[in-house]
């Protein structure tokens, strides 16, 4: 059974990032409001998730840590559980099968357990206390592999990777709080208030978030709504524009051009801007099945949505005297 895990564990494990993604995607569908991450040494030495989700019941607790296991509906045809199917229900065995795992749970506030896991073998169950939640504590990340831990990247890359999906997750749920601490330093602490521009202040910092520009340029099928750095606050790459379609953080290379182009002449060539779009679309007109594990995703009448971007960002534009 190990083996097993540690196999299928290479597809959906091969970085710290990916624990940190598979976890608070949990907590996200726990319907957490508050997503504390602890990191340590870019999570090779810990990683810890504590959400304030529905927890998980006592009894249920070995059983979410077997492969292939979950109490999510799996005839879900929501498309964007289409690109995570493949690992339905394998995250935490996956993780516990390359790490020393601890889960404190709790789904009544009032008694919760304390599971301990290494290598996937429960070494250790007992009562706790804790508040409604939950909280999974990942150390020692691919002790077991060290072939695996070889691929690991530097301390850097991988803690970038880190903020960047914590990044991606916080800008597609601005009604969850977020807090990712690395070595005691705070990096992204979102206000989880619905407000998208307190969202990205908890990313990008007050100052950027402050003085970007918001537009909205909807149409009957599609809601475009976001906000854009001005002209003279960019990066020199392209990164920094993010997209949120339905709530999700996808790629999107047209889309993106599109952000760009509304700035027409107005930016230096090889500069691009900080961006954050979110798309609003009955999910019908989305077609996940090109890069399924990737994040690219077309869409029907992607040029029309791409207009609807850089037309709305030019007519802003337009407006200021910048
Ligand atoms: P999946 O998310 O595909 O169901 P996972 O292995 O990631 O598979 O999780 C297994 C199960 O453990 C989930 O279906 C859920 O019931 C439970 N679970 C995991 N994390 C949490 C959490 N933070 N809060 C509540 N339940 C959780
Ligand atoms: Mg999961």
């Amino acid at each position: 059974v190990e083996l097993s895990n540690q196999i299928a564990a290479g597809e959906v494990i091969e970085r710290p990032a990916s624990v940190v993604k598979e976890l608070v995607e949990n907590s996200i569908d726990a319907q957490a409001t508050q997503v504390l991450i602890t990191v340590k040494q870019s999570g090779i030495k810990s990683i810890e998730i504590n959400d304030n989700g529905v927890g998980i019941a006592a009894d249920d607790v070995e059983i979410a840590f077997q492969p292939h296991t979950t109490s999510k509906i799996s005839t879900d045809h929501d498309l964007f559980n289409v690109k995570t199917l493949g690992f339905r229900g394998e995250a935490l065995a996956s993780i516990a099968s390359v790490s020393r795992l601890t889960v404190v749970t709790s789904t009544d506030g009032k008694s919760a357990v304390r599971a301990e896991f290494a290598g996937n073998t429960l070494l250790n169950k007992e009562t706790h206390a804790r508040s409604i939640g939950t909280t999974i504590k990942v150390e020692d990340l691919f002790f077991n592999t060290p072939a695996r831990l070889k691929y690991v990247k530097s301390l850097h890359t991988e803690l970038n990777k880190i903020v960047d999906i914590v990044d991606r997750l916080a800008m597609g749920h601005p009604e969850i709080s977020f807090r990712l601490i690395h070595e005691g330093k705070d990096i992204v602490w979102t206000s989880g208030n619905s407000n998208l521009q307190q969202t990205i202040a908890g990313i990008y910092g007050r100052t950027i978030a402050s003085h970007m520009m918001e537009f909205e340029n909807s149409d009957e099928d599609y809601t475009i709504k976001g906000y854009f750095s001005k002209p003279d606050t960019t990066r020199s790459n392209r990164s920094y524009i993010s997209l949120i379609l339905n709530g999700r953080y996808i790629r999107n290379y047209q889309l993106a051009n599109a952000v760009i182009r509304g700035y027409g002449s107005k930016l230096m060539v090889g500069r691009f801007p900080i961006a954050v779009i979110d798309i609003g679309l009955d999910p019908s007109l989305v077609d996940i099945n090109v890069h399924p594990t990737k994040q690219e995703v077309r869409l029907t009448n992607e040029g029309h949505i791409a207009d609807l971007i850089s037309e709305g960002i030019k007519a802003k534009l337009s407006t200021q005297n910048l």
